[in-house]
């Protein structure tokens, strides 16, 4: 059955004012998840107006209250995420397995941010003058625009929505038009857990909407995720008005496996790093390193795994792996996996698409294992986004660091090894925002900092405390008694 799409704007839920917006299931393209009116600029407007509107009210709003609707919106997502998670692995085409852990995660991290009130609020220090305490307390910034990727259509917007909120922000939120029903189950689940009426705003809309929410005056801050292209755009257009953004982008994450490692763990992990979510997500491994005393025993266990994984709808539990997002995405991926062919690359694993059947209507893409014949191909340095994992040989521990540090991103690495020393250098020496020490590159726990090094992340990091620097601005007190001499 298709869900009707709607907008929330100042509390209330409607259809857009622009032409309709359908979400497809990947795995079954003819089949319609979700359909309604797209957000035109005049919904934009009004999301903003009704933002900026309940803005001074929701700042004023008590920590442990705002906290409070984001715990009651815990519960309601925990006790929703089975039906919630089969929606999410129809629309966006992850496991069912995993889109339930995904709604299970979001309400993880609404409960970290719910619990904010119980933790410090802001920072006293020793005055150089007597009779005076210097304080620096924390303020909301104001309307934040939350632009979210499809991949993680629940967990990413917590993990932005949550701490905005808590900190007593209000937000204009537009998710990837891709995975509209589970941007919808969130914003549903925050107002029936009372949020005052234009506290979060729901647009639902294309790439020229974000454009309009991210320049709109009426905009304090923006918090982006997804693409580098985009990021870095949003980015340079925010810094010219003076808009404060934090972009998380792409990544080009490696695996590096070492002489010592315990090979069954890390075949294990680097399949679950490149091909669980399809390879669609920004910590996925797409990237693998091996040193060449264990080359051929791993990568010939490697491509025999590869071939046993099982492909399919991702609303069937036997599934492994579902489809990539839409057609333009698995094109793209299929060219990608030519172009690494045609600069001398060998399959490994995968690497043709799918001729007949129901993998070849819907938007699969084999899951693919390349071996590079140099790092000069486009495949080592540009994120496909999929199920697609380029591999290069080194010699030893410290080249094949170098290796993983040849990118201009640096979101997350996983190392695997038994020997303490070189894990530690592997700590010192890899460039990456979140390192993984003998497990896959992909993973993150909600209260401590998310992000990327180099050129993967702009701005202050994700989540935890980190969260904090971005969703607040601190005024500095001087703070004496008003007696003389007192
Ligand atoms: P995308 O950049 O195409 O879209 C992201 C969001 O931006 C969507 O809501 C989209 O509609 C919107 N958008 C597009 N153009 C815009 C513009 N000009 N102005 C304002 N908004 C605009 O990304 P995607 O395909 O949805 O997601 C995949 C990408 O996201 C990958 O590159 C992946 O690495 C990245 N990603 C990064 C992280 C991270 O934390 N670093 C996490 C998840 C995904």
């Amino acid at each position: 059955m298709t869900a009707r799409l709607e907008q929330l704007v100042a509390g209330r839920w409607s259809p857009g004012r622009a032409d309709a917006l359908r979400s497809l299931n990947p795995a079954r393209p003819a089949s319609v998840v979700a359909e309604g009116g797209g957000a035109a600029p005049a919904d934009v407007d009004a999301a903003v107006e009704a933002a900026a509107a309940a803005a001074r009210g929701w700042a004023r709003t008590p920590m442990h209250q705002r906290g409070a609707v984001l715990l009651a919106a815990a519960d309601l997502v925990d006790r929703n995420a089975e039906a919630w998670g089969l929606e999410l692995a129809a629309e966006e085409g992850k496991t069912r397995a995993e889109g339930v852990g995904e709604v299970r995660r979001a309400a993880q991290i609404l409960r970290y941010y719910g619990n904010e009130g119980d933790r410090q609020a802001g920072e006293i220090f020793a005055s150089p003058r007597a009779g005076e305490q210097i304080l620096v307390t924390r303020k909301p910034i104001g309307v934040i625009a939350v632009i979210t990727p499809f991949n993680f259509p629940i967990a990413i917007p917590a993990w932005k929505i949550a701490p905005a909120l808590v900190y007593g922000n209000t937000v204009v939120w537009k998710p990837a038009s891709t995975v509209p029903l589970l941007a919808m189950r969130l914003a549903q689940a925050l107002t029936a857990a009372g949020l005052p009426p234009g506290v979060l705003n729901l647009v639902i809309g294309d790439a020229e909407c974000g454009t309009a929410i991210v320049g709109h005056d009426g905009i304090g801050a923006v918090t982006f995720t997804g693409s580098t292209g985009v990021g870095r755009r949003i980015g340079a257009g925010a810094a010219a008005r003076g808009v404060p953004v934090q972009a998380e982008m792409g990544g080009k994450n490696a695996a590096l496996v070492l002489d010592d490692a315990d090979l069954d763990l890390a075949l294990e992990q680097v399949m679950l790093g490149a091909f669980r979510s399809t390879g669609q997500k920004c910590t996925a491994t797409s990237r693998l390193i091996v040193t060449d005393g264990i080359a051929e025993r791993f990568l010939s266990a490697l491509a025999d795994r590869v071939h046993t994984l099982a492909v399919g709808d991702p609303t069937d539990d036997a599934t492994e792996m579902g489809p990539v997002i839409s057609g333009t995405a698995r094109q793209a991926i299929s060219a990608g996996i030519a172009a690494a062919v045609a600069q001398g690359a060998t399959v490994l694993a995968g690497g043709r698409p799918y001729a007949e059947g129901p993998l070849a209507e819907g938007y699969f893409v084999a899951p693919t294992v390349v071996e590079l014949a140099s790092t000069a191909a486009d495949i080592w340095r540009y994120e496909l986004f999929g199920p697609v994992l380029a591999v290069t040989r080194a010699a030893d521990a410290e080249q094949a660091f170098g290796l993983a540090n040849d990118s201009e991103f640096g979101l997350s690495a996983a190392v695997f090894t038994q020997d303490l020393t070189r894990a530690l250098e592997a700590v010192e020496h890899l460039d990456v925002g979140v390192l993984h020490v003998n497990s896959e590159s992909a993973g993150a726990d909600p209260h401590v900092p998310f992000g990327g090094a180099k050129k993967s992340g702009l701005g202050p990091k994700e989540q935890g405390a980190a969260a904090r620097e971005f969703f607040t601005h601190t005024t500095t007190v001087y703070l004496r008694g008003g007696r003389p001499g007192a």
